[in-house]
């Protein structure tokens, strides 16, 4: 039976029980990023919140189809529908093709994920290899009549959806608060209104990242890609839509408002949030002297940095806080969780060499459940990392010689803080190695192994448990198959 998972919907403001459409499958889209510069901590913190989340369902038993897009096209400058494209702009300035700059930087954000130990998405669909489909979308959407054309641009009409369907669900504005709120249309706008927005936009002549439409050679609007991407992987309604906050209004305002308009039905059933980073109290930004890239923290080199952290302690510290609550990062705190990690790790490295002592006089199958609950309570990380410091606490009282511990108890101390750490939170050490790679490697070991029980070759499968044995390895038969772990 799976656990009972509760998730915060931003759509309904409120804490519900998930219950995907058809389990125990799960669609997960989550807005990736536009690729026109260096990975950031902003972009950090929704890859690390989406990761625990894939992760734990993943540990849950759930099968997730997870979409996680690359924006390299229509992205614009401001936000908004005017500006130049964010893409175009910095290969302007380089003297380099749009798509070489995408590439770069889309190279370069995976290379960022890997060192966070972020796992790939199912699918990382391109914005621009989804042009046909985003046409299409935005056909539907002009023949249901909630769309208009200008001069080869198409916009969305959000009075004439309002009239049918709320507008501002999801963000909780409303129209006439956010009527008055956006600045009058000047005489030069093709819009019918402010709050209208671009599906298509005809490219001016010194557009260089341009297709073929009904309407002009252009390019789609910035809110399409994602609505025409998940539509296509996931179906038109799917269970999970992510994103930072910050992506709250407008875009995951219209991808609901182009969904409904164009098929009559809600596309997501949950919408979550990840809250946004602060450094040292303030908002990240280039104006503000305090933009740091990942590569940056990494290294140390930035002249708001005292050291350079290791990548496995900004996870560390994202995790440390839920993912719903603003997160400050300064030196200070970084520090304070590379020695928790420490700690931790260290916790891990004694429990690996403990060897039982007798009655064990503390409750890991209680520790197991406080940090599932904690996990179930939408994905409350920072609560199940706190039970596990207070699991370390009996460990070192063991070590010490101030507590004993039993074989059973030991064993499922291990299994504990591997599937947590490791699996669900996704913290390598240098020492423990990448658990996914060891992981792959033993289930192909293990296959081998009964392949060859089952061929009646116990020559080959006892040399595997032998050598895996001297490399200080343990395979456990049972029922329900074979299991592994270090030796004690
Ligand atoms: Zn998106």
């Amino acid at each position: 039976m799976m656990r009972s998972l509760y998730v915060y919907n931003t759509l309904s403001r409120d804490r519900e029980l998930f219950e995907p459409e058809t389990p125990p499958f799960v669609g997960m889209y989550v807005c990736g990023p536009t690729v026109y510069g260096e990975g950031h901590l902003g972009h950090a913190r929704p890859a690390v919140t989406f990761d625990l989340i894939y992760r734990y369902l993943l540990h849950l038993g759930y099968r997730v189809r997870y979409v996680r897009n690359i924006t390299d096209v229509g992205h614009l400058e401001n936000d908004a529908d005017e500006g130049e494209d964010k893409i175009a702009k910095k290969a302007r300035l380089e003297q380099v093709e749009p798509m070489e700059v995408a590439q770069r930087y889309t190279n370069s954000y995976r290379e960022n994920m890997r060192a966070l130990n972020v796992l790939s998405p199912g699918i990382e669909p391109l914005a621009s290899g989804h042009i046909p489909e985003q046409i299409a979308y935005v056909e539907r959407i002009l023949e249901a009549g909630y769309a208009y054309v200008v001069d080869g641009s198409v916009y969305f009409d959000v009075e004439k959806y309002n009239a049918d369907h709320p507008y501002g669900i999801l963000s909780g504005r409303r129209i006439d608060e956010l009527q008055t709120s956006t600045r009058q249309l000047d005489g030069q706008d093709e819009k019918r209104s402010s709050l209208d927005f671009a599906l298509w936009k005809k490219a001016s002549p010194e557009h260089i990242m341009r297709w073929k439409s009904p309407w002009s050679d252009g390019f789609p609007g910035w809110h399409m890609e994602c609505t025409a991407m998940g539509t296509k992987y996931l179906g038109e309604t799917f269970d999970i839509h992510g994103g930072g906050m910050d992506l709250l209004f407008p875009h995951h305002e219209a991808e609901i408002a182009q969904a409904v308009a164009a098929t009559g039905k809600k596309p997501v059933k949950y919408w979550l949030h990840n809250n946004m980073i602060t450094i040292n109290g303030q908002k990240m930004g280039k104006s503000l002297g305090n933009f740091i890239t990942l590569n940056e923290f990494f290294s140390g080199e930035h002249k708001s940095l005292t050291q350079a952290y290791d990548p496995m302690v900004i996870r560390f510290f994202i995790l440390q806080a839920h993912y719903r609550s603003t997160l400050d990062f300064t030196n200070e705190a970084l520090q304070a969780a590379g020695k928790g990690l420490k700690r931790l790790f260290e916790g891990v490295n004694t429990l690996k060499n403990l060897s039982h002592t007798g009655k064990a006089s503390f409750d890991a199958a209680q520790l197991e459940a406080q940090c599932h609950q904690a996990m179930c309570d939408d994905f409350n990380s920072p609560v199940a990392l706190a039970h596990l410091f207070d699991g370390l606490r009996y460990i070192n009282q063991v070590k010490d010689g101030k507590a004993t511990i039993d074989q059973h108890t030991l064993d499922h101390l291990r299994t504990i803080y591997n599937t947590f750490l490791h699996e669900i939170f996704g913290l390598t050490s240098e020492e423990s190695g990448n658990p996914d790679v060891l992981n792959r490697v033993m289930e192909t070991l293990i296959n081998l192994r009964n392949d060859a029980r089952k061929n009646k070759d116990f020559a080959t499968s006892d040399k595997i448990r032998d050598e895996l044995a001297a490399a200080g390895i343990v395979m456990k038969d049972s029922k329900e198959g074979t299991t592994w772990q270090f030796e004690g």
